[in-house]
């Protein structure tokens, strides 16, 4: 599974002991993150991960554009509610993104333990259907 895992600036240790904690199971997929993010879950845990931009130069947008595609299966987001972000509409348009895909999304640590639970057991297989289909779909347009 593809996972992606963001967090504003408050968010960010608490976004890093939840990887150090779920190392084990993190480590069996491919991670995407924004950048600082991403930065400081790799130097902490080793992990390795894609990393785009940072979440204001566009980062959040980069992640949106794989849901768009149906190539992102997990979007671990640990927001911060209480401050006023610059690119608050990037932040907007990400979470519709998962809306409009179904995308599994967490957004605090609460529902993210839920989401690498549910991971670890399997719950999310039906996303290897999507892909079939995801793949099968192009394949079809390309012939036609
Ligand atoms: P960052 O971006 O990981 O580069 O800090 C996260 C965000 O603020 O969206």
């Amino acid at each position: 599974m593809k996972i992606s895992l963001i967090a504003h600036d408050n968010k960010k240790q608490y976004i890093v002991q939840f990887a150090l904690a779920y190392k084990h199971v993190l480590e069996k997929h491919e991670l995407y993150a924004t950048g600082t993010t991403g930065q400081k879950i790799s130097e902490a845990t080793g992990l390795t991960i894609h990393r785009f931009q940072s979440g204001p130069l566009g980062g959040d947008q980069e992640i949106g554009a794989l849901i768009a595609k149906n190539e992102m299966d997990m979007v671990i987001f640990f927001r911060d509610p209480l401050t006023a972000q610059p690119h608050e509409p990037d932040v907007t348009a990400l979470l519709r993104l998962c809306d409009v895909y179904s995308i599994p999304l967490a957004t605090n640590m609460g529902t993210a333990e839920i989401l690498i639970h549910g991971l670890e057991r399997g719950d999310f297989s039906w996303r290897d259907i999507i892909h079939e289909r995801t793949k099968g779909e192009r394949n079809g347009s390309n012939n036609s």
